[in-house]
């Protein structure tokens, strides 16, 4: 073991006792006072230099859909939309990314508003067109460049049946990274069933966690998390999920998600992830 993986250890170690650690006084955001509360972690008591935090491992979140792209959408018996999937995965997005960086960790967000990412718009993965794909792709190229430790790629899930319920979480296990993504998606799945449990939601669906070949996307894989496709001029350089906390299109699930509440519990489920997939 080289120092510079022992410190990193050590910085990991340190996180990790601080958060499960007595959880008497709240890391909260001053802009956001529903922040969640069971975790007991600043900067201060983590006695991280500035150089530590540079060192930190860097985290890329990418909230899912976006400026033109909805995602699954609810709508009310009326048939009026009262719910995007676009903006559910922002929140979530958000509320990770600062219990990351109130943690020391760094982050990399796809993006942090209603927009589209592949702007302005251009033929980033050179099939002669520009489409989805190639938003998919400025998502790849932002958490490559960054250098990321892992990817979350945070969505929420639809279906034609507003019946369908459940929590999943996708992986490629052809991914060059592909049994790391396959002990994220394990861990992420864990963690967003427990979490959504323990807020309330005794009635949460294990859906399970899934390699990407069953899914019937093009060329067989998911774009941000799979394997080099025709699709993809650059592939993802980090071991990455899909995670689909719960179903947009149904309407208990999505009653849930409007609840700031349950929006943090999965925040934290994936945070919690994170800090085991980093230090297991
Ligand atoms: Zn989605």
């Amino acid at each position: 073991m080289s120092n510079e993986d022992f410190r990193v250890i050590s910085l990991l170690t340190c996180w990790l006792l601080t958060i499960s650690g007595p959880s008497s006084s709240l890391a909260q955001e001053p802009s956001d006072p529903t922040l969640p509360v069971s975790l007991d972690v600043d900067l201060q008591s983590a006695n991280l230099s500035s150089a530590d935090r540079e060192r930190s491992p860097l985290i890329a979140i990418d909230p899912g859909h976006g400026g033109r792209e909805p995602g699954a959408v609810h709508r009310q018996a009326n048939g009026r939309v009262d719910l995007l999937e676009k903006d559910v995965n922002l929140e979530i997005a958000l509320r990770l990314d600062a219990l990351l960086r109130d943690h020391g960790f760094r982050t990399a967000l796809t993006r942090a508003d209603d927009s589209d990412v592949n702007v302005p718009p251009s033929d980033r993965n050179g099939d002669g067109r520009i489409d989805n794909d190639d938003d998919l792709q400025a998502r790849v190229d932002i958490a490559n460049a960054a250098g990321a430790a892992l990817l979350f790629s945070i969505h929420n899930n639809g279906s034609t049946s507003p019946s369908v319920r459940g929590t999943s979480t996708w992986y490629s296990i052809d991914h060059p990274s592909g049994a790391e993504s396959l002990r994220l998606a394990a861990l992420v799945q864990t963690s967003l069933l427990s979490h959504l449990r323990d807020i309330g939601y005794l009635q949460a669906v294990n859906a399970g966690f899934h390699d990407d070949a069953g899914l019937g996307k093009p060329f067989g894989h998911l774009f941000l998390v799979g394997p080099q496709t025709p699709r993809v001029a650059r592939v993802s350089q980090m071991p990455g999920v899909v995670g689909e906390s719960l179903y947009i299109t149904s309407d208990r699930e999505a009653e849930l998600l409007k609840n700031t509440d349950v929006l943090n519990a999965i925040a934290e489920a994936y945070f919690e992830a994170a800090v085991e997939f980093l230090t297991g």
